[in-house]
């Protein structure tokens, strides 16, 4: 059943979707060097913090602050560990990646072909049998109990069927 309150539960999740590009920035101070990426979840805010500088910019020492990693593909991942107890992972693959553990993807597979909303009609082509799906983009998962891909998948789904049941 979609209620407000869902689509509230949702909106630091899209905040952090929308903060996307800043975890790819490097500090002016020097690109090479060592930075981790976080998200604020109080302020909705992404940030970056580097070992050079100290660029601490916002004070977020009482805050639920997350930290984001960077994967291949210049994916983005949250250790479930750190993000299970705040958002409902169920359907999300996990990914094992050593020296992190056990991660959720923020967002889907940059994908060759353009995924536009009409994929089923090549389908066909590329699947064959046991091949999973996520249920958005399209891309493959790995584990056949899967649904996403990723929680900016499974957010565009939840927030799609919210609006959907809205308008009804
Ligand atoms: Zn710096
Ligand atoms: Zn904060
Ligand atoms: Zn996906």
């Amino acid at each position: 059943m979609a209620s407000l309150s869902a689509l509230v539960d949702l909106s630091w999740l899209m905040a952090l979707l929308q903060e996307k590009p800043k975890f790819h920035q490097s500090c002016p101070c020097q690109p090479s060097t060592t930075q981790q990426s976080f998200f604020c979840k109080d302020c909705m805010l992404g940030f970056l913090f580097c070992e050079s500088c100290k660029n601490y910019s916002l004070d977020h020492r009482d805050h639920q602050v997350l930290q984001v990693f960077k994967f291949v593909y210049q994916r983005l991942g949250i250790r479930v560990s750190v993000i299970q107890d705040l958002f409902y992972l169920s359907d999300i693959e996990y990914d094992n990646i050593e020296n992190y553990g056990w991660i959720v993807y923020i967002d889907r597979k940059i994908q060759e072909k353009q995924h536009g909303s009409s994929g089923s009609s090549n389908s066909s082509k590329s699947g064959y049998k046991g091949r999973k799906e996520c249920e958005v983009c399209e891309c493959e998962l790995q584990s056949s109990t899967s649904k996403y891909c990723s929680i900016e998948c499974k957010v565009e789904k939840q927030t799609n069927s919210i609006i959907t049941s809205y308008d009804e």
